[in-house]
C-alpha cells in the first residue's frame, strides 16, 4: 500500500489542526496525531478536499462513514487515552478513528456492523498499524473474549448506554458515548467506571451521529 502524502496535503492538515485549535480543541498530543496522520487516505481520492474541512458531514457516500475531524479530536481528547490502553472502538468505518487512537499509543480492538464496510477498511487498517484489530460484528455485544478494557469509545448514536459494554470497562475505566436524546441528537457522555461498578456521568453538549444499529448488515 502505497500513501501519497504531499506538501499540499500536508498544509491542508496543518489548517485543519489550526481550526481544531480555534474551536477550543487544546489536547496537544491529540493534534498531532491529527497533523500527521494522512486523513484524506482513509476516503475515496475525489474527497480530498472534504477530508480536511473539520466539519465535513458524516456519510460521504461510496458506502463509507467518516466522523468529522472535530468530533474525532473532542471524542479523543475525552477518552483520556494513555500508551498502552486497551481501547474498544464501535463503529470502525473509515478506520481513522482507530488510527488516532492507536498513534497515541493504544491498543485497538474495533467492531463494524456493516459488511462492506468491514471489508473495504480490514484490509487497509491491517496493513496500516499493527496495534489495530478489525471485527466484523454487532458493537452493542462488545468483545467479551477480549474483555475488559481500559476505554470504550462508541462512535454511533447509541439509543440507549448498552450494557453488555460497561460490563467490559474496567475499574476505573471510562467510556464515551454519544447518547440519544430528546432533540434528535446526542449528548456526548463521558462515564467512569468506580470501584464498585457504578458509573459517573459527565455531558459535553450534543452531536450529531449516524445510528447505532443492532445486528451485521449490508446496508
Ligand atoms: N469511527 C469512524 C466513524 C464511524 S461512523 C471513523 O473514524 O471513520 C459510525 C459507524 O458505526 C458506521 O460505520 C456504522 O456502520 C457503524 N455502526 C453502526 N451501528 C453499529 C454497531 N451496532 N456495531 C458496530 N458498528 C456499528
Amino acid at each position: 500500500m502505497e500513501i501519497i502524502d504531499t506538501y499540499r496535503h500536508k498544509g491542508l492538515r496543518r489548517q485543519m489542526v489550526d481550526r481544531l485549535r480555534s474551536k477550543g480543541i487544546t489536547n496537544e498530543a491529540v493534534l498531532k496525531v491529527m497533523e500527521d496522520i494522512p486523513r484524506h487516505a482513509f476516503l475515496d481520492s475525489s474527497f480530498t478536499e472534504i477530508a480536511y474541512k473539520e466539519d465535513v458531514a458524516f456519510q460521504i457516500g461510496s458506502g463509507q462513514t467518516i466522523s468529522q475531524a472535530y468530533t474525532v479530536a473532542f471524542q479523543t481528547d475525552l477518552l483520556s487515552v494513555r500508551q498502552g490502553c486497551k481501547v474498544l472502538e464501535i463503529g470502525t468505518g473509515s478506520g481513522y478513528q482507530a488510527c488516532v487512537l492507536a498513534a497515541l499509543g493504544c491498543k485497538v480492538y474495533t467492531i463494524e456492523r456493516q459488511r462492506n464496510l468491514y471489508l473495504k477498511t480490514q484490509p487497509f487498517l491491517n496493513e496500516y498499524n499493527f496495534r489495530i484489530n478489525t471485527f466484523l460484528g454487532d458493537g452493542f455485544a462488545g468483545l467479551p473474549t477480549y474483555a475488559p478494557f481500559d476505554r470504550i469509545l462508541i462512535t454511533a448514536a447509541a439509543p440507549e448506554i448498552p450494557q453488555a459494554l460497561t460490563g467490559q470497562l474496567k475499574a476505573g475505566g471510562i467510556i464515551v458515548v454519544p447518547l440519544d436524546n430528546e432533540n434528535r441528537s446526542q449528548t456526548m457522555l463521558r462515564l467512569t467506571k468506580n470501584e464498585d461498578g457504578t458509573l459517573s456521568r459527565e455531558e459535553f453538549g450534543e452531536f450529531r451521529f449516524v445510528p447505532m444499529l443492532k445486528n451485521i448488515g449490508n446496508d
